[in-house]
C-alpha cells in the first residue's frame, strides 16, 4: 500500500519561492492566490489526498516552512 502523508505549510513564513511546488512528484502543492501578511504569495496544499510523505518539499524549502506527517493505514 502506498504511503500517505499530510503536509502542512506555514503560509506566513513562506516567501513564495515555489521550490516545493517544483519538487513535489505528485503535484500536491500550488501557488495560493491570496497573499500572506508580508505580501508573498505562498504555496498551499491543493491536493492533500495525493501526498505520499516523500519529504521532497521539506528538503528543498530554504525557510523550513513545511511539516510532513506520515499517516498510518487507519488515516490517523
Ligand atoms: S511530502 Fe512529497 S508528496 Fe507530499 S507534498 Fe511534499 S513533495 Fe509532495
Ligand atoms: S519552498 Fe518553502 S518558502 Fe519556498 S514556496 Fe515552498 S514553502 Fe514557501
Amino acid at each position: 500500500m502506498a504511503r500517505k502523508g499530510k503536509v502542512v505549510i506555514d503560509r506566513e513564513l513562506c516567501k513564495g519561492c515555489f521550490l516545493c511546488i517544483r519538487a513535489c512528484p505528485v503535484k500536491v502543492l500550488e501557488q495560493d492566490p491570496e497573499p500572506n501578511s508580508t505580501g508573498s504569495y505562498p504555496s498551499k496544499v491543493a491536493h492533500a489526498e495525493k501526498c505520499i510523505a516523500c519529504g521532497s518539499c521539506y528538503e528543498v524549502c530554504p525557510d523550513v516552512c513545511i511539516e510532513i506527517y506520515e499517516l498510518t493505514e487507519a488515516g490517523v
